[in-house]
This record gives C-alpha cells, structure tokens and sequence, in this order.
C-alpha cells in the first residue's frame, strides 16, 4: 500500500517509507523538510485563514484541487498540521491521520463518521467517561442505541451480541482507569466477520499497540497525553489505514469544521520528537513503581498489565511492545476511600489531577464516579490511579512510602 507521507512539495528528507525504520528515527525525522524551510530544523506554524492567489484562474486552480495536502483555506489544514500527522500515522502505523482539536474530538468525530440513525454500537463497558456520555446525550438523541459489553469479552462474546445494524465496535485497551486488557484481534475479527468497523482508543498504547495489525480500522489519539507531554495542550488524533476509511473521516472531519491550533499541533509535533525517550524512562519508572508498591501491606493489587500475573497480563505480553506509566493501585479493603482521600493529599510529588502523559507525576482516587452498567470495574477497595512521570524514582517512591504512612496512621487512630 502506497504511503502518502511525501507532502506534494516533495523533498528528499522525508522518509518514503518510515515503516522501515525505527520508532525513535520516525519520530526524529518524519515530517521534517528542512530544504523547505530555510535550512530550519524545525518546520513554521503556518497561522492563517485566507489564502491569497494572485489571479481568480489559479485560485480556481487551487480550489479544484481541494482534499488533497494544498493550502487552500485555513480550515483545510497547513503544513504544520501535515508534518504533525504524518508523524503521528507512522507511529501508529497508519497511512493518514487528521488531526482534530481535542482527545475527545478524536473519539466523536470517527463515530459520527461510521454511525447513522437506526445503528447499533457497541462499546466497552470501561470506557473514557465523556464517550459514554456522548453515546447517551448525542448518539442516543440521534437514534443510535449503544450496548456496553464487558472488556474482558471473548470473540463469541461480540459475535452473541452483534446485530444486523451493528456498524461499529469500540474499543480500548486497556481501560484508562481500571486497566482491563482487550483482547482486540478477537474482537475485531468478530466485528468485521458481522460487517462492523472496529475503532480503538489507543492513548495507552500508542505506538506500544500498533492497532492496524491488530485488525483496528481506525485509530484514536488524545495526543493531549504522551505526544504533547508537558501538560499544557489539548489536541487528538483519528488515524486510518485505508483510502476509503480516509475519504469518510476527512469528509466528516471537514464537515463538522474540526480544526485544531496550528500553535498546538506545532507544540505537540515538537513533544513527540522527544517522546520515545519519555515514555522509555517513564514506563520503566512505573514499573518500578507498581513493584515496589506490590509489596507494600495496604496493597491488595498493582493494575499495571505489564506486570506479570497482574490482570491482561498474558494479552498484554501478547500484543503489545511496551506500556506507558499510568495504572491503578487497589488498595485493602480495611482502607476505606476516604482513607486513600489522604494518602493522595499528603503526596508532594504527586499532584492531584486528571488527565496524564505530562513530565509530572498525578494520583487521583478512582473508585466512585466511574460509571459502569456491564458489570465491570468492580473491585473490593478503593483504587487510586498513578501517573509517573519524569522524577526520580527513589524520590517518588519514597513520597509514596509517606503517602502511605498517613494512610495508615489515619485508619490506625
Ligand atoms: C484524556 C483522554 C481522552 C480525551 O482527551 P482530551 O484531549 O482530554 O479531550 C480520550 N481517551 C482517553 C483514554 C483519555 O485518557
């Protein structure tokens, strides 16, 4: 399959083919043209609405060459915007990308491309909050109907509950707050056989799960996480693997007018030059994290899939190259949730927070406000949910030790 990363300006600094290279070399050179940009390293952030022609004949000229990489309007996107997507696509493995203005935007737009009234969908029961509230407000208001499935479904578990109007299967894996592992071939060999797409929330994963040879036609990016990486963005990402799929999501994309900040995707492209290195550190980091906090006595479990016999471990171990450093901690049940209220409070290295991917650490008490209806995320105590981020790990861990020791001093007295 062609790849159509050579922009139309063409130079000879962009790698045809970045499947051919490392991970760490995509990201340093893909959708970089320094002959074009004045022997810059970085390429500029093209700021723009109108696009100027200097006669109407090459104006219609320009316009009759609308989807294709031309600059033709603002909303058409600019050479910053290619050079991000082009290094987001090689790094999922995809062919295109389009980049949209924010994580969540990145689910919504791929379903409101792949649904119509009368559909049915279905979706994992643990996944991103505000998904589920668009297939509950939106969707539903629109006449899709969503079934929640468990995560841990198996092939046959799909193929039981697929329906003639099933046209999409969601999917992520694993879950941003529970961390259940999917077992996404499966899945999606049942979808495609009941003539369903399989979308993917890949945020965890990133380049880690290469979704396509996974059986994903379309894949998700809240970019806000790892790619931008210091916390100070949002953004997202859909990318695709075919010719048809990017047709459907760049009319939808276009149509619904999603755009994202070309200081944004400037500032995000310029994270993921980096980003291998930060997410080496950072998953090694967390893994010494949840192995230290496995043996802690107010653990009941570490929910880091990468850690062997922790859930999803043997799918995880399967499917994936590496994990990130975010995942959860159960803690005993004796430890009511009020009680991981003030370990999380006494932390000084870790700030108290949503979202995750940034250079700082965050814990944020989980059990309580995810909604679940299939069952799924059920655990005896409360689970915080850890971020590791660039510290030193003795520093974290003994800030967790800390932590703890409040914990238990304020269920002890
Ligand atoms: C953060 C997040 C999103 C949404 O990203 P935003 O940029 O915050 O809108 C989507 N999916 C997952 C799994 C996330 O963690």
């Amino acid at each position: 399959m062609g790849r159509p990363l050579r922009h139309t300006g063409g130079n000879e600094l962009i790698m045809a083919d970045p499947k051919k290279r490392g991970f760490r070399t995509t990201l340093t050179h893909t959708g970089r043209k320094t002959k074009h940009e004045h022997g810059f390293v970085n390429p500029p952030v093209h700021r723009g609405s109108t696009v100027l022609t200097p006669t109407v004949a090459e104006r219609q000229a320009l316009q009759a060459r609308r989807g294709e990489r031309v600059m033709t309007y603002g909303l058409s996107g600019s050479e910053t915007h290619w050079a991000l997507e082009d290094v987001m696509a090689a790094t999922e493995g995809g062919t295109r990308c389009y980049v949209v203005c924010s994580g969540l935007a990145a689910v919504t737009t791929p379903l409101l491309a792949w649904l119509k009234t009368g559909d049915h969908l279905l979706m994992p029961d643990h996944v991103y909050g505000p998904a589920r509230n668009f297939c509950e407000g939106f969707l539903k208001r629109f006449g899709v109907e969503t079934t929640y499935y468990k995560p841990e479904i198996d092939g046959a578990g799909i193929t039981a509950l697929m329906r003639p109007n099933t046209t999409v299967v969601y999917t992520e894996s694993p879950g941003s707050h529970t961390f259940e592992v999917q077992d996404v071939p499966a899945i999606a060999s049942a979808a495609h056989a009941g003539g369903a797409k399989v979308l993917m929330d890949n945020t965890w994963g990133i380049h880690h799960f290469q979704p396509f040879k996974h059986g994903v036609d379309v894949s998700i990016q809240a970019a806000t996480k790892y790619p931008a990486g210091h916390s100070d963005i949002v953004i997202g990402t859909v990318t695709v693997n075919s010719d048809a799929d990017w047709t459907r999501l760049h009319t939808t994309a276009r149509g619904l007018g999603q755009y994202a900040s070309p200081d944004d995707c400037w500032l995000t492209l310029r994270g993921m030059r980096t980003m291998a290195v930060r997410l080496q550190t950072q998953m090694e980091a967390a893994i010494q994290v949840g192995h230290w906090l496995r043996q802690q006595p107010e653990v009941a479990q570490v929910l880091h899939p990468a850690l062997p016999g922790a859930p999803g471990h043997e799918i995880w171990k399967r499917d994936f190259t590496g994990a990130c450093s975010l995942f959860g901690v159960e803690f005993k049940p004796q430890f009511p949730a009020v009680s991981t209220h003030k370990f999380v409070e006494a932390l000084e290295l870790f700030g108290i927070g949503a979202s995750w991917g940034g250079y700082e650490s965050l814990a944020v008490p989980t059990t309580g406000f995810i909604t679940r209806t299939a069952g799924s995320g059920k655990f005896e105590g409360p689970v915080v949910r850890l971020h590791i981020g660039l510290e030193d790990v003795d520093d974290l861990i003994a800030d967790l030790r800390q932590g703890l020791d409040v914990m238990r001093d304020r269920v002890a007295g």
